[in-house]
C-alpha cells in the first residue's frame, strides 16, 4: 500500500503534480476499494459550486481531455495526494456547523468524481451522516457507474455538458457525448435536481447550432434548475506550460458580453433557466 499523505487545503488554481508516482492509471481506478483515494486539494469557502457555502473537494483522475481544461493536474491519480476517506470526512466534520448554518454543504469536483466512485461514495455517505447537502460536479461520461445508491447520497448534480453537438464534443473532450446525454436523461427520469454547466469557449463551443442542440436537449427537462454559462478564461494556462502539454487556446480570448448574451438568449428561448 502506498504511503498515506495529508489532505491539502488550497485552491483549484494551485498546480499540484507528482505526489503519488506509484498510483494506478486513472482508467483502472474503478477497481480501487474506496477506503483510500487520490485528492488534488479542497477549498473550504466556495459560494459558486452549489447552493450556500460549499466545501469543494477536488479529486484526481479524469478520462476526458478537454482542450481548455483549467486543471490538467487533476487528470492523473499519480498527481494527487493519497488520503483516506475517513481523513476527508473528519476534515469535513470540522466545517460542518458553518456549512449547515450557511445553507451549504459538500461538493465533490475534480477531475471526475466517478473515476474513484467507491472513494467518493464513502465521502458522500460521511457528509450525509453529518447532515450536509451534497453535490457532485461531473461530466457525466462515467454516469453508468453511478448506481442508484450512489445517486441517493447526492442531492444535486452539477452536470457539465460541454457541447450539444457530438462532433464538437469529441473535438473539445476527446470522448463521446452519448454517455453524458444518457446520464442526463436518467437524472431527468428520476427527477434529480441538476444544474447544467456549459463552458463557452470562443471558436470551439460557441457555434449557434452547438448551443441550439444543447438548449433543445435541456429545455424540456423539469429537473434542471439552472443552466450556467461559464465563460472560458486563461487561469489554467500556466499549468499546461508547467506540465509540458500542448495548449491550443493560448490565443483564445474570453467570450465578449455580446456573445454571452447571445448564448443566454438561445438557452432562454428554449425554456432553460439560464444565467
Ligand atoms: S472533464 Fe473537467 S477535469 Fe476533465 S478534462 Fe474536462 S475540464 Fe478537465
Amino acid at each position: 500500500m502506498p504511503n498515506v499523505g495529508t489532505l491539502q487545503a488550497g485552491s483549484r488554481h494551485d498546480l499540484r503534480v507528482g505526489a503519488s508516482p506509484d498510483a494506478p492509471d486513472e482508467s483502472e481506478a474503478e477497481s480501487l476499494a474506496g477506503a483510500f483515494g487520490y485528492v488534488h486539494s479542497y477549498e473550504s469557502s466556495s459560494r459558486y459550486d452549489g447552493p450556500g457555502l460549499r466545501l469543494v473537494l477536488f479529486v484526481s483522475g479524469c478520462l476526458l481531455r478537454c482542450t481548455y481544461c483549467h486543471n490538467p493536474d487533476t487528470w492523473h491519480l499519480k498527481d494527487g495526494y493519497y488520503v483516506s476517506a475517513d481523513q476527508v470526512v473528519d476534515r469535513l466534520a470540522a466545517f460542518a456547523p458553518a456549512l449547515r448554518s450557511l445553507d451549504g454543504g459538500l461538493t465533490i469536483s475534480g477531475g471526475e468524481a466517478m473515476v474513484q466512485r467507491d472513494f467518493t461514495r464513502r465521502i458522500f455517505a460521511g457528509a450525509k451522516r453529518l447532515g450536509l447537502h451534497t453535490a457532485i460536479e461531473t461530466s457525466g461520461f462515467l454516469g453508468d457507474r453511478a448506481d442508484d445508491d450512489y445517486l441517493a447520497s447526492i442531492d444535486l448534480v452539477l452536470l457539465d455538458i460541454k457541447s450539444g453537438d457530438p462532433e464538437t464534443y469529441r473535438k473539445a473532450t476527446g470522448r463521446d457525448l452519448a454517455p453524458t446525454l444518457r446520464f442526463a436523461e436518467r437524472l431527468a427520469a428520476m427527477n434529480k435536481p441538476v444544474w447544467v454547466r456549459f463552458t463557452l469557449v470562443p471558436g470551439l463551443t460557441d457555434d449557434v447550432n452547438n448551443v441550439d442542440k444543447l438548449a433543445k436537449f435541456v429545455g424540456p427537462m423539469k429537473n434542471v434548475e439552472w443552466v450556467e454559462v461559464q465563460p472560458f478564461h486563461q487561469l489554467g494556462a500556466f499549468k499546461w506550460k508547467a506540465m509540458n502539454l500542448e495548449y491550443k487556446h493560448a490565443n483564445t480570448d474570453p467570450p465578449t458580453p455580446d456573445l454571452i448574451k447571445r448564448v443566454l438568449d438561445q438557452l432562454r428561448a428554449a425554456g432553460c433557466n439560464a444565467r
